[in-house]
Formats: C-alpha cells, sequence, structure tokens
C-alpha cells in the first residue's frame, strides 16, 4: 500500500478553543483550506468573519475533509463528535477522509478503541490502492504559547506511514513529531510526560518552600539546583516562585500557562492508566490529590505551579532580593 496519492488540502478541525484555535491558524497561514466546527457559535463565527467554512456538525465536517483534525477537552467529548449523532462516522461504514488526527489529551484506551472502530470503515473514493481511513493519536506537548507560535511537539500513535504522509500538516502548527508506537502510544506518551511534570514541579516547589522555612531563600536554593543534580524544567525555565524569574506565570500571579485543573485531568488519566496496567503508581496519586486539592481551593484556572503558593505556602521573592 501506498499513500503518495492522497491528499491533505482539505482540513477538517473541530475544538476552537484555546489551542486549536491557534493550530487552525496556523494551518490557514502555511495555505490549507480549513472547514472548522466547534459547538461554541462564538468562535465559529470569529472564523467565518476570516472567511473561513463553518459547519454545523461533525459530520459536515467530515463530508467535506480530506483529513480531519480533533482539539476537544477530554476522552467523553472526543467519543461524541466521533461516534454521536452527527458525529464524523455517521454515515455509515462509508468515509470521506483518509486520515483522523486526534490532538485531544485522551486516555490511551479510548484512542485505541476509536482506531479499532475505524479500522473497520472504507473509504469512498479510493486514494490510489488506498481504501481504509487511517486513525493517528497525536496530543501535543507545549502550551497555548506554543499553539500560537507553532512550536507544538506532537506525540504520535498509530501508522508511521501516515504521520510521514501527514507531515507537513504536522509541520504546520508545531516544531516535531515523535512517533511513539502503535495506536494509543502518542495518549500513553503524553501523559507520562505530564505525570513527570507534575511530580518534578511538585518537588521543586516543596524543596523551595523547605528552604525559605529554613532559611535559605528560593533564589539561592534555585541558583545551586540550576548547576546541581536537582536542575530542571521547573526549576531553571518554569520556575515557580513569584519573582525569581521574569516572562512566567509565577511572575504573572499564576496567569496564563498551563491550568491545574488540566494538569489535574491528565493525572486522573495516569492513574486509571497505571491501574489498568498493575502498575505502581504512589507519586502520581499524590500528585493527583494535591492538584484536586488545589482546584477544589478555586486555584483550578492558575497555571499548575501555583501549588508552590497555594499548596506550600511558599513565598514570593522580589526580583532585586
Ligand atoms: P478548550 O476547552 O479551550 O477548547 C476545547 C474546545 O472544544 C472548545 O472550543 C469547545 O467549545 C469545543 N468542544 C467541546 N466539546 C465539543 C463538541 N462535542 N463538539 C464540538 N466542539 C466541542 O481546551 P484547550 O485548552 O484548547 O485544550 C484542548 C486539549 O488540548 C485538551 O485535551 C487539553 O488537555 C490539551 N492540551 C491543552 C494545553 C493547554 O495549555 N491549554 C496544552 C497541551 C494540551
Amino acid at each position: 500500500m501506498t499513500l503518495s496519492m492522497v491528499s491533505l488540502q482539505n482540513v477538517g478541525f473541530i475544538g476552537l478553543g484555546n489551542m486549536g484555535s491557534r493550530m487552525a491558524n496556523n494551518l490557514i497561514k502555511a495555505g490549507f483550506k480549513l472547514i472548522v466546527h466547534d459547538k461554541n457559535s462564538d468562535v465559529l463565527e470569529m472564523f467565518s468573519q476570516m472567511g473561513v467554512p463553518t459547519k454545523k456538525t461533525p459530520y459536515e465536517v467530515s463530508e467535506a475533509s480530506d483529513v480531519v483534525i480533533t482539539m476537544l477537552p477530554s476522552s467523553a467529548h472526543v467519543i461524541d463528535v466521533y461516534t454521536g449523532p452527527n458525529g464524523l462516522l455517521h454515515g455509515g461504514k462509508l468515509i470521506r477522509p483518509w486520515l483522523l488526527i486526534d490532538s485531544s489529551t485522551i486516555d490511551p484506551q479510548t484512542s485505541r478503541n476509536l482506531s479499532a472502530t475505524i479500522s473497520n470503515y472504507i473509504l469512498k473514493e479510493k486514494k490510489g490502492d488506498w481504501e481504509m481511513p487511517v486513525k493517528l493519536d497525536a496530543p501535543v506537548s507545549g502550551s497555548i504559547i506554543a499553539a500560537e507560535a507553532g512550536t507544538l511537539t506532537f506525540m504520535v500513535g498509530g501508522s508511521e506511514e501516515a504521520l510521514l504522509a501527514a507531515k507537513s500538516l504536522f509541520l504546520s502548527m508545531g516544531k516535531s513529531t515523535i512517533y511513539c508506537g502503535g495506536a494509543g502510544s502518542g495518549s500513553a506518551a503524553k501523559i507520562c510526560n505530564n505525570l513527570a511534570l507534575a511530580v518534578s514541579m511538585l518537588g521543586i516547589s516543596e524543596a523551595l518552600a523547605l528552604g525559605q522555612s529554613l532559611g535559605v531563600s528560593a533564589s539561592s536554593l534555585t541558583e545551586i539546583f540550576n548547576c546541581s543534580s536537582a536542575r530542571c524544567w521547573s526549576s531553571d525555565t518554569y520556575n515557580p516562585v513569584p519573582g525569581l524569574m521574569e516572562g512566567v506565570p509565577s511572575s504573572r500571579d499564576y496567569n496564563g500557562g498551563f491550568a491545574s485543573k488540566l494538569m489535574a485531568k491528565d493525572l486522573n488519566l495516569a492513574v486509571e492508566s497505571a491501574k489498568l496496567a498493575g502498575c505502581k503508581y504512589p507519586l502520581t496519586s499524590q500528585a493527583q490529590e494535591i492538584y484536586t486539592e488545589l482546584c477544589n481551593g478555586g486555584h483550578d484556572t492558575k497555571d499548575f505551579s501555583c501549588a508552590f503558593r497555594h499548596y506550600y505556602s511558599g513565598m514570593d521573592e522580589p526580583l532585586d532580593n
């Protein structure tokens, strides 16, 4: 089989929220013809005013697209958009798009189940000798800023051949793609990345707050971490202490960045996956509890580095400290 005859020209995009709207804009800038849908009519109106065709249902998007990308909040939303009434797969066993890419952060099991469902479908029009639609799970690493700048990293599970055929599409929205293996592997990689991130952010926050209580400033400790074995992204690039670093969420009252509620969601996915896989998950479970507590305490929309202030009661340090 070969994918040399496939078209990437007409791209359906569903889920035009914080991430999706920016990814869609980058595809438009790169010259792809977009057809969009979102259940939020305001955002559809915004795209319509930019001259982008909008559709009322996922199925209408599917009927007009060679490739469909989804960027939705959670597994339930993705299942609804694919298999719900007027969903992408609504029209019997025949489907127009040869490629369906889901970039939402969802559980690997749902990604695998959807791939299995789609493998029973047939293309309305054969593309060369290619007659089956393909699904890729391709969640992203990178925040809203990376989505805007087109510097996301895609973690991709499914057919490697399809990934190669769609490379130009991915590279219009991101700086790299990493192939992770069969269906569901991209989703699995994403939740493992975020579990490691949550634990390292909490570890750095806990150590910095303890240091302050013992009389060592967070600025001194950060300087030590950053030239020692504790150095990590949470200490040298995304420091959680207000006043230590400019241009990060901690320097703007934890606004912008990656919301605690999204981190809590990803940790829930990691816990469920660990249970299913029969793996131990003490740190994931503890991190899940901390982020759930932060969300219940009203910090759900604040960046996840707010654990330093709102969980550990760490103190701000003025920039001139
Ligand atoms: P968001 O809530 O801002 O956007 C989701 C969009 O999907 C909204 O516009 C909503 O109206 C639309 N939607 C929901 N259900 C729908 C349906 N049934 N039909 C059509 N449209 C529907 O979310 P986001 O921040 O853009 O995140 C999207 C995904 O990306 C999530 O899975 C998230 O975990 C992941 N992610 C987010 C970030 C981030 O920094 N925000 C970073 C990496 C990954």
